[in-house]
């Protein structure tokens, strides 16, 4: 998988949001979601979603540390500042410390924390973002990853195929449940680059959008590498091996199903 980022590409995104008052952050931030949602092998059926944590000004002028990620009736592919809702980071940090929360509850914290109330919903893994120290976080279900996630024995080919590059995470349906235990389990593995969601997708993170996306689209590479490898030796099926007909979205949150508009998945 080719890495598309150029260096001339971002300082012209950062230029031409900085004529809108938007932040050299989140114009990366909105240059690299494109670069993976323009990419149908990471975003296929329109799932997955990013996010960056950065500084903003409140109505009074103030400095507010904020997160920003994917809300729901955007596309990664032609994102606008406006599609990554702003929400107060520290408030939605605490509540990792909380043994559950209900969807509504988790919904209705990621609305009450938002800096503009006309936004759009933030994603259903918001709080995974936000528990998560990194400045930019990229997150997908891409075709090659599932090939290896949905494996009966993933645990031991993502450890052949990424060593400690990446932790794996047992499958949990997206929500507060699944942000927690990927905070517990990469805070048990802090060297990682990133981390492996059984039956679901691939996070990676870093200090800057590039770091973020470098280690994404090598990680892909790797899966799509091994697969065609194996694919000799009939292992691992080419592909998604759910199938077309079984296919469901890996967040286990929506009914996004292959043909389905990307728009409709809104994980
Ligand atoms: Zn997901």
């Amino acid at each position: 998988m080719k890495n598309l980022w150029s260096d001339r590409e971002a300082a012209r995104y950062v230029r031409h949001y900085r004529k809108q008052g938007v932040n050299a952050d989140l114009a990366l931030r909105v240059y690299t979601s494109r670069l993976l949602g323009a990419n149908p092998r990471l975003v296929l059926h329109g799932g997955g979603n990013t996010s960056v944590k950065t500084t903003l000004s409140d109505i009074m002028g103030d400095p507010v540390e904020v997160i920003c990620v994917k809300g729901s009736g955007w596309d990664l592919g032609d994102i606008e500042p406006e599609g990554l809702p702003a929400m107060h980071l520290a408030p939605l940090q605490k509540m990792v410390a909380l043994d559950a929360l209900s969807d509504e509850n988790m919904v209705n914290a990621q609305r009450t924390n938002l800096l503009d109330s006309t936004s759009p919903n933030p994603s259903v893994e918001t709080l995974l973002h936000a528990f998560l120290p990194h400045k930019f976080i990229d997150h997908s279900h891409a075709d090659a990853i599932l090939a290896l996630v949905d494996q009966p024995d993933a645990e031991a080919i993502c450890k052949q195929v990424y060593g400690e590059r990446l932790a794996i995470v047992p499958y949990v349906m997206a929500g507060f449940m699944l942000a927690k235990l990927a905070a517990e389990i990469y805070e048990g593995n802090p060297h990682v680059e990133g981390l492996l969601l059984l039956k679901h997708g691939l996070f990676t993170f870093g200090d800057t959008a590039k770091e973020s996306y470098d280690r994404h689209i090598q990680a892909v590479d790797a899966a799509e590498r091994f697969a065609s490898a194996e694919t000799e030796d009939s292992r691992v099926p080419r592909g998604n091996p759910s199938g077309a007909r079984r296919y469901r979205c890996p967040s286990g949150r929506c009914r996004a199903t292959r043909g389905t508009p990307r728009r409709r998945c809104d994980t």
